[in-house]
């Protein structure tokens, strides 16, 4: 598209109540995601949205629903589906603050939480249902969720739920929705699976493309930081005490490595927590709450649970392990420097073994800039080049940190 790109959100065509919602939260003009992807969603065409969360995506999304659904109509007219719990959770609570001056009904339907109360939710009629697959799939099968009347159908961090493995269960909700739909698709990253799965269940969808590249990586600084993998819990250490974040996340491959990180602390980091798919969902949304409420200032978290995560007060993310795939880069990063921030900027450290070159050398292509290293007093060692060691190997090769380091965690955080 090379129209203007409208500057406010007078010029997208909503609706007086929405415009009141808008001012009422504060915001003062659309993001580009808005800009662009608002005036096509809004005219009931099939859209391709390229960015993350953060950058305002939700919205984007949201507020065409408001001007299409018949709100006088109780029946569902809109299933919102997403990867995690949790962005599903904040997917809600947005469309709530966006609908505020609309009388919209809303279910979010997710798993590790009890049915029941979704399934009253909906008896007593949910015009947008936003959830995850496998709980939807569920009550489909109850028969208490009807997609019959299915206006849009929103595809929100489609690369992300393919990743995990909801292809098939997107595909069946898919084939039972009506096929003179909108469906919306919202990816941070558009892999062939993704284009695939584009292909088959949209019609001559228009694109929008605020991929990383073009917007979060503005707001984000971004540095290596070659550690030797003895070493690698105190580079950590010392990486806190240096920068005192704000709030952050730190990465870590796996659900174990995440508890080994924390164990490492002995319970001497006040305000650290672990969060990873294995939790019970009551425990997650506990560790969520607290993250929010900023009494959990360092939350160590997989890729999975931890890449949906919108806490505006994050100001630093940790990769402890390199991610796997580099489009994981892309999403943890994405956590800090978000549109809603109250630090403009965030900054993102990623801990690179010396091995592990390869892996650096794939998330620089990704997203086109060499990463600065970051050298961390007493702790130099060179760029990384050759073999890569095995999750078990970066796992059980420190030793615990001395004693006199941990006397220190508690001031890191405060
Ligand atoms: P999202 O990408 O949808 O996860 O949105 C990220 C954050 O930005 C959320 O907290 C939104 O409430 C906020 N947000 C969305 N649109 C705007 C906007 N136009 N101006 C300021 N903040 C916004």
């Amino acid at each position: 598209m090379t129209e203007s790109i409208p500057q406010s959100f007078e010029e997208l065509g909503l609706s007086a109540e929405s415009l009141a919602a808008l001012r009422q939260l504060g915001f003062a003009k659309p993001s580009p995601i808005q800009a662009r992807f608002i005036p096509i969603a809004i005219t009931g065409r099939d859209c391709i949205g390229q960015a993350q969360t953060g950058t305002g995506k939700t919205a984007a999304f949201v507020l065409p629903l408001l001007e299409r659904l018949d709100l006088d109509d109780r029946r569902t007219q809109a299933l919102v589906l997403t990867p995690t719990r949790e962005l599903s959770q904040q997917v809600a609570d947005e469309a709530h603050r966006l609908s505020s001056e609309h009388e919209l009904t809303t279910a979010c339907c997710v798993g590790g939480r009890p049915i029941r109360q979704q399934i009253d939710q909906l008896k007593s009629g949910a015009q947008v249902v936003i959830g995850t697959p496998g709980r939807v799939i569920d009550l489909l099968a109850r028969r208490v969720l009807s997609v019959e009347n299915l206006k849009c159908v929103i595809l929100d961090e489609a690369d992300r739920m393919l990743d995990i493995g909801f292809r098939p269960d997107i595909e069946r909700i898919l084939k039972q929705c009506p096929k003179e739909r909108q469906t919306l698709l919202l990816s941070a990253t558009l892999p062939p699976p993704v284009e695939r799965l584009a292909q088959r269940y949209m019609i001559d969808p228009e694109r929008v493309d605020l991929s990383v590249k073009t917007v979060a990586g503005d707001t984000i600084d971004q540095y290596v930081i070659p550690v030797d993998p003895d070493r690698k819990f105190r580079t950590l250490v010392q990486l806190l005490k240096q920068e005192r974040p704000q709030q952050a996340i730190v990465f870590t491959r796996t659900k174990r490595g995440a508890e080994n990180v924390l164990k490492k602390f002995r319970g001497k980091l006040p305000g650290a927590a672990f969060i990873h798919g294995d939790l019970a969902q009551s425990a997650r949304d506990r560790i969520m709450l607290r993250f929010r409420e900023r009494k959990i200032r360092l939350l160590i978290a997989t890729d999975v649970v931890g890449r949906g995560i919108d806490v505006s007060t994050i100001s630093h993310i940790i990769n402890y392990d390199v991610p796997e795939d580099c489009d994981d880069y892309v999403h943890r990063v994405g956590r800090t420097g978000r549109l809603s921030s109250t630090e403009s900027r965030g900054t993102a450290f990623t801990l690179v073994c010396r091995d592990e070159g390869g892996q650096l050398t794939n998330i620089e292509k990704r997203i086109n800039r060499m990463l600065e290293s970051y050298p961390i007093e007493g702790f130099e060692t060179q760029r990384p080049v050759a073999r890569r060691l095995t999750v078990d190997e970066l796992e059980s090769a420190e030793p615990a940190a001395p004693d006199e380091e941990e006397e220190e965690f508690g001031f890191m955080l405060t």
